[in-house]
């Protein structure tokens, strides 16, 4: 299939033919036009334009999309299986979100009582906030290099891609640029997901040091508000561990991630092992180094949390000192895209560079004369934070779906209460 390698998932979303109505929704949500059919006769999505990012499923009044890749039972069977260390990597953005599946209030925080249903479903935890802080700090220090060189004229011993660097944490997006803007993939950051981190992480550092087992006795599920991670998990790229192991004369090979759980499907894994998320106690995994996290990782969620951070990151790194409140303005004309400058003075040399950024969130919409401009050399930005799904991670295609419409603002809330 065009642009697809082997062993990556395709066909992620597709739309069941009995269920649906024709009544062309779905389109105006889509970011690729990848859904095909007339008004009234039954619609099908194009594998080879989509991106996987779920927001059809989750905006159809008729619930006719479906996520094809259903591994709650499979989790389940290596759950029962004593032989494996069965590792959840919780995001953010689903903390604020399976609350929902159990009747609480949309954006109800339930960090606590969602560690403690994963302890009792088996799961050990490697909280997705710890590895978005690394994410963070790579994606600063790749930033910082640029600047260093780019901006403040300093000599580079390494090649480094050009300015505006785009985030990279977002699959739809990244999958976004390999189909329609191929050229600009030298701007991406080279830093790994936060969840691909995670996986990388606990079949290293975590088998060795943390749970003292084999790393292919690992069983790594990435909880994630979003289909289009099922994709990014299945990349043939993300084998890091098992070459860092082979590198150390260790055979085996198998991926960073193992599967992909949205919080739609963790919420049916919890009913179908009778765990009451209302009444199980909370927990909180004091003794567990992967489970602790600064602010910065858990903002993550959010449109502008990725930027923020890795600013933030910057900032201390060039000038000695901590950011104060980012102030980010909506650029006229260009709804849902917004920019802010920071000027830092460098603490070793003493030269000041204003630097731009921008953070736009929801493809469909806002990301187009960002890309235009950047092709045509005449951005004026340093760093552009992309997120496919409208207000970033919180209204990912992997979210409870509320049949009164999005609930998407409350969740916003509960990870960036200034939002
Ligand atoms: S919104 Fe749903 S019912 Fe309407 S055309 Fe799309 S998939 Fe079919
Ligand atoms: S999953 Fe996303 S890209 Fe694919 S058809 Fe649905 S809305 Fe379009
Ligand atoms: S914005 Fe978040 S939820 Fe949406 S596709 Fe990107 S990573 Fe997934």
């Amino acid at each position: 299939m065009k642009g697809f390698q082997s062993q990556e998932l395709t066909s992620i979303i597709e739309i069941d033919r009995k269920t649906c109505k024709g009544c062309d929704s779905c389109k105006s949500f889509c970011p690729t036009d990848a859904i095909e059919g007339k008004y009234g006769a039954v619609h099908r999505v194009n594998s080879e334009k989509c991106i996987s990012c779920g927001q059809c499923l989750i905006n159809c009044p008729f619930g006719a999309p479906k996520d094809t890749v259903d591994v709650v039972d499979k989790v389940i069977e290596k759950l029962k299986n004593k032989q494996l260390t069965v590792v959840g990597t919780i995001a953010p953005a689903v903390r604020v979100a399976i609350g929902e599946e159990f009747g609480m209030e949309p954006g109800s925080l339930v960090t606590e009582k969602l560690y403690g249903a994963m302890k009792q479903a088996g799961f050990k935890v490697l909280d997705t906030n710890f590895t978005a802080d690394q994410t963070i700090m790579e994606e600063g220090m790749e930033l910082i290099a640029k600047i260093r060189h780019f901006a403040l004229g300093e000599p580079s011993e390494h090649h480094l891609g050009p300015l505006p660097q785009f985030t990279s944490c977002c699959p739809a997006w990244v999958r976004y640029v390999e189909l329609y803007y191929p050229t600009l993939l030298p701007n991406m950051s080279s830093a790994k997901s936060p969840m691909m981190m995670a996986g990388a992480l606990a079949k290293t550092y975590g088998a060795k040091e943390v749970w003292k087992v084999n790393p292919e006795d690992i069983y790594m599920v990435g909880i994630m508000p979003c289909t289009a991670k099922k994709f990014e998990a299945s990349r043939p790229e993300f084998h890091s561990a098992a070459h860092y192991w082979q590198s150390q004369g260790k055979a085996g090979s198998y991926p960073d991630i193992d599967v992909v759980l949205t919080t739609r499907d963790l919420a049916r894994l919890f009913k179908k092992l009778g765990i009451d998320f209302n009444t199980v106690p909370e927990f909180t995994d004091k003794d567990n180094p992967l489970a602790q996290y600064s602010g910065a990782g858990t903002i993550f969620g959010n449109t502008g949390g990725v930027m923020e951070a890795a600013l933030r990151t910057a900032y201390f790194v060039i000038t000695g000192k901590e950011l104060d409140v980012l102030d980010f303005k909506p650029v006229r004309g260009l709804q849902g895209v917004k920019e802010a400058s920071v000027t830092m003075k460098d603490a070793k040399t003493g030269k000041e560079v204003t630097l731009k950024v921008a953070v736009a969130h929801g493809i469909k919409e806002n990301v187009k004369a960002l890309l235009e401009e950047t092709k045509a050399g005449k951005s004026p930005y340093h760093f552009i934070e992309i997120m496919n799904c409208p207000g970033g991670c919180v209204n990912g295609g992997g979210q409870p779906i509320n049949p009164m419409g999005t609930s998407w603002l409350g969740k916003a809330k509960a990870v960036l209460p200034w939002s």
